[in-house]
């Protein structure tokens, strides 16, 4: 018996015609997104229109009911175009954001909520991240207390990405005490509109990925009907746990995608640029790194597609989610800093895309979890070393 590392008829389709989509929306588009900020709106409509926002979403809501699989192959090849982060970002919550919602939501939250999304009428962002808690979600402060047939939220939320373009919110908040020995307890979910009359969203100036912006939100007495609550009070961590690996599967694969975009680009360039008479690419000096980046980028994508596989069988997937995650973000980061090397001078020039997308490889190694926790992580479930977090 051997292994079969190849796509389906099917996957390979899905690879081509999502690259057809993305390749309408060319270089000169994404540099000026990333010059001048602003929400990519075609960019995601385009997809909503052609059908693929509900690729993982179940078939009776509007989706396609394929697995996480084929939504890391599209988010690949949507990243590897040339829209890097940007691209993905701006659609990477339709796709599997609302996971949460699909396992643990009823019946009638699934009808109200999923086919706007999948559509792409509603636009969701995902409030977790607080300023004084980080990593350690067990300690955010934001508070829902109940009152009669609502909730009333207060409380701060940092970095959550799309807040200016979102009507819809899913929302991480305290429900009940912190108790030190079991402190994710006490946490609940709610999916609900994104009032802004409550929520001021004040945007944070970055690094890059300019066109999708990320934000502090300041949480003012926001009601939140108790039939936007998912699942039960205080199992919220639990349901967003659940979609942990997904979520370090997409954003790895778009790493590799992006990675792939670098490295394409630094490629072309070595094999055009003469220098002493001869190609530069004609070097060891040069050709060696892009051959080591193009070796790590298909190590990550096997590792990416291993985790996926696993997850879409319903097997556990942790340790190789995590890995997938840290190093396709290692090796993305690694070939966009080759891509500036080999371009030399002109790898610093915005018109060669290399520096954006350098700019925009520090998103999967910051978040949505950090390369240490991830190691910690290992070190704890796979090597059975002491838990250091
Ligand atoms: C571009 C971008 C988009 C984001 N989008 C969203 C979003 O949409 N929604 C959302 O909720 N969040 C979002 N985040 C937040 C992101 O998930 C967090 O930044 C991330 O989880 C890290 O949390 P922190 O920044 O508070 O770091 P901290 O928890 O303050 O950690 C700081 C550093 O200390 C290290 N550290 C902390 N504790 C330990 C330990 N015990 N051992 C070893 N090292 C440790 C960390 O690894 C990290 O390097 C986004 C972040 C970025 C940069």
């Amino acid at each position: 018996m051997s292994l079969d590392f190849t796509l389906t008829q099917e996957q390979q389709a899905i690879v081509d015609q999502v690259a057809k989509i993305a390749q309408r929306f060319d270089d000169a588009y994404w540099l000026t997104r990333d010059r001048e900020g602003g929400f990519p709106h075609e960019f995601h409509k385009a997809f909503a229109e052609a059908g693929w926002l509900g690729i993982a979403m179940p078939k009776e809501y509007g989706g396609a009911g394929l697995g996480i699989t084929e939504a890391a192959l599209m988010m690949r090849t949507i990243a590897e175009s040339g829209a890097g982060f940007s691209g993905a970002s701006a659609i990477h919550m339709n796709i599997f954001g609302l996971n949460p919602v699909v396992v643990f939501g009823s019946a009638e939250q699934k009808r109200r909520f999923l086919p706007p999304l999948i559509k792409g009428d509603d636009k969701a962002c995902f409030a977790v991240t607080e300023p004084n808690a980080g990593l350690d979600t067990s300690r955010i402060k934001t508070k829902a207390v109940r009152d009669g047939d609502r909730y009333v939220v207060n409380g701060q939320k940092i970095w959550i990405s799309t807040a200016q373009v979102t009507n819809r919110l899913l929302l991480l908040a305290r429900t009940g005490p912190r108790d030190e020995a079991r402190p994710a307890d006490g946490l609940t979910l709610f999916y609900t509109d994104f009032d802004r009359a409550r929520i001021e969203v004040r945007e944070i100036d970055k690094m890059g990925r300019k066109a999708v912006d990320s934000n502090q939100l300041f949480i003012d007495e926001l009601r939140v009907p108790v039939a936007d609550r998912i699942g039960e009070e205080g199992k919220g961590f639990s349901y967003i746990l659940h979609g942990f690996n997904p979520e370090r599967i997409l954003i790895a694969s778009e790493a590799v995608g992006l990675g792939r975009a670098a490295l394409r680009r630094a490629a072309r360039y070595a094999g055009e640029r003469v220098v002493f008479d001869r190609p530069i690419g004609q070097n060891q000096g040069i050709q060696h790194p892009l051959a080591q980046r193009w070796i790590e980028l298909e190590a990550a994508d096997l590792l990416v597609l291993r985790a996926a596989t696993l997850y879409d069988r319903k097997q556990p997937c942790g340790a190789e989610a995590n890995a997938a995650k840290y190093f396709a973000a290692e090796a993305g980061f690694k070939a966009c800093e080759t891509a500036i090397l080999t371009h030399g001078g002109m790898g610093y020039a915005k018109e060669f895309h290399v520096e954006r997308f350098l700019r925009e490889a520090w998103v999967p190694r910051l978040a949505p979890v950090s390369p240490q926790l991830i190691l910690s992580f290992i070190a704890e479930k796979v090597l059975g070393l002491p838990k250091s977090y």
